[in-house]
């Protein structure tokens, strides 16, 4: 007798729970996408209200570009910000979201047809994926950074605990190493500095994610075998912890057509590879007098630049011209040297642009991806959080430079000729273009694993 098959149609039906700011938004729409062009249905879970108009804007253009797209608005209960030392509102609205988490089972119990699956963004997984257990369903962590920044939250837990045991002070030594095999050791000195003050919320969410990490059935990651070859290896074969859920890599993931901007008709009039495109993401602002000193070094530079200038870590309290920024003396100094603007770009449409051949970043992991899909050399000029981290994979995949020197953005004014001769050094260093060609054609051919969520 043959066996009994059930043929009945299952539709996976993945929801996906966002966190706060364009860096985890961002990786959130372009999986949505990828799970809808894969006959997936998605609900898509975001949070009200936002902390950005960056973040509120691109929710509205993405879900009426999908209308197919099931949307869900977590409210947020109101939270004091008295209750904690940290004033980062986007880490008071990480805060937030985790402090709601009681209310999404409630929201997503009902869908229909029924969920198949969770992705959770991972900075809010360690309240989330414990408050969705009730709905049995698998549970995949999105998580927005690098292989490498994986490795070492998943240690985290036990590199705390031995510094813990060894120290004499309440801050962790900034000077030393930490060494989780042999290929792989961290400066302490690479730690996203939240960590140094180890009783801070940061610090005991960034620890308690991490246990978070080993309860879930797979991670997505935003990165790919032939930029972060080695990292993902040694995740997947038990060599940084044991018991890590599959670590799945799903990068570079592309951008979605509503992210495209409207052009900018001075970079079309540009040489092929002349401008160097100058950008620290969404949340990142400098102080004056270092905006005063990478102006200075731009036009020393001696290159063509577009440059996106941040005087605010929220772009609702940015409301000044650029010009005010800048200074109307330097406005007048650029004239068809460079443009500079104060708004929100199309960066992979800048990246993808012919006439750009160079990278000024924060080292921001989405910005790292991009700039790796688009073949663009990199100058690492980390800022904060991950991003020196980071910058350990630009600079050991030799897709550009990183002046160790350059301290974090609070640490001290880097001088304009010195950013004039890195940046000249960047753009005619054809070791770096090789290099970002050879990792662009990696890029197209990556395979994006989201078999294991749709089947
Ligand atoms: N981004 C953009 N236009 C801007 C600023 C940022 O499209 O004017 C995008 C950028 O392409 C990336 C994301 O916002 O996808 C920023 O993420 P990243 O991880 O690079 O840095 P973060 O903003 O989280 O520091
Ligand atoms: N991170 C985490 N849990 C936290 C805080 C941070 O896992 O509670 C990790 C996560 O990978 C994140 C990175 O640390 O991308 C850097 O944190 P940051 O606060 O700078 O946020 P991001 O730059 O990712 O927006």
């Amino acid at each position: 007798m043959s066996k009994l098959i059930d043929t009945k149609p299952v539709i996976p039906h993945v929801a996906i729970l966002t966190s706060s700011g364009m860096g985890h938004l961002q990786p959130s729409f372009r999986l949505a996408a990828l799970l809808v062009n894969n006959n997936c249905r998605v609900t898509f879970v975001t949070t009200h209200p936002t902390v950005s108009l960056a973040e509120s804007n691109s929710i509205s253009s993405f879900l009426s570009a999908f209308p197919q797209i099931i949307s869900k608005t977590l409210n947020l209960l109101p939270m004091d910000p008295t209750t904690t030392k940290m004033t980062d509102p986007f880490f008071l609205q990480w805060d937030a979201i985790r402090h709601s988490s009681h209310l999404l089972s409630p929201l997503l119990a009902s869908s229909s047809p029924p969920l198949t699956a969770l992705v959770t963004d991972v900075m809010i997984a360690s309240t989330f994926v414990p408050a969705t257990t009730d709905l049995t369903l698998p549970n995949y962590i999105l998580f927005t950074s690098s292989a490498k920044m994986l490795s070492f939250l998943v240690c985290y837990p036990t590199i705390l605990a031995a510094i813990e045991s060894n120290k004499k002070s309440d801050h962790i030594l900034s000077d030393a190493t930490i060494h989780i095999n042999d290929s792989l050791i961290i400066p302490t000195s690479c730690f996203p500095p939240p960590l140094f003050y180890p009783k801070q919320l940061f610090n005991t969410q960034f620890a308690a994610n991490a246990k978070q990490m080993m309860r879930c059935d797979g991670i997505l990651i935003n990165s790919f075998e032939g930029l972060e070859t080695e990292s993902l290896e040694q995740l997947n074969g038990g060599n940084i912890i044991n018991g890590l859920p599959p670590v799945i890599p799903i990068g570079p993931l592309s951008p979605c057509d509503f992210e495209q901007g409207p052009g900018l008709s001075w970079l079309d009039n540009q040489l092929d590879n002349s401008v160097v495109y100058v950008s620290f993401g969404s949340r990142t602002s400098m102080s004056r007098e270092q905006i005063l000193e990478l102006g200075n070094g731009l036009l020393k530079s001696g290159t063509k630049f577009l440059w996106v200038v941040k005087d605010k870590k929220v772009d609702k309290d940015d409301n000044g011209g650029v010009e005010e920024v800048v200074g109307y003396e330097f406005i007048e100094k650029v004239k068809d040297k460079g443009l500079v603007v104060k708004t929100w770009v199309d960066q992979i449409g800048i990246l993808s642009h012919r006439a750009v051949g160079g990278f000024v970043t924060h080292c921001g992991w989405n910005s790292v991806v991009e700039a790796a899909l688009c073949g663009v050399p990199m100058l690492a000029w980390p800022q904060g959080s991950d991003q020196r981290i980071n910058a350990t994979v630009v600079e050991s995949r030799g897709l550009g430079l990183w002046v160790k020197s350059w301290g974090w953005s609070w640490e001290e004014v880097v001088k304009a000729e010195e950013i004039g001769n890195k940046i000249r050094e960047l753009m005619i260093d054809e070791r770096f273009k090789i290099r970002t060609v050879h990792v662009k054609e990696e890029a197209m051919k990556a395979d994006k694993n989201v078999g294991d969520l749709i089947n």
